[in-house]
């Protein structure tokens, strides 16, 4: 089943939907952006806030995240925390040189 959204100013009544297409919601989050608001889509079903998926070029999925590093979807039923295993590698490379120097 599709998902659907909602765009709402925190503490304010919707911008818009429910029951928006995420590519409706995206184009009305621009929208109220463009009036000055500071916008956020929640999902319908869990109203999870899931305005970070915005640019990222994909509708949020179920059980996804965003890696914390470089911010490309991530696969919770298989990684322990947002993060790629290559990016935590490298993060923790990054650290490690920082550390010696
Ligand atoms: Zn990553």
């Amino acid at each position: 089943m599709e998902s659907t959204y909602t765009v709402r100013q925190p503490g304010h009544t919707a911008w818009s939907g429910p029951g928006l297409t995420w590519s409706q919601a995206c184009g009305d989050l621009h929208e109220a952006e463009d009036r000055g608001l500071n916008p956020r889509i929640y999902r319908d079903d869990s109203h999870a806030d899931v305005t970070k998926w915005v640019g990222i070029g994909i509708e949020p999925r179920d059980g996804w995240d965003l890696c914390i590093y470089c911010g490309e979807p991530v696969d919770m039923t298989r990684e322990q925390a947002a993060v790629h295993r290559a990016c935590a590698r490298h993060a923790a490379a990054l650290q490690a040189s920082e550390e010696v120097n």
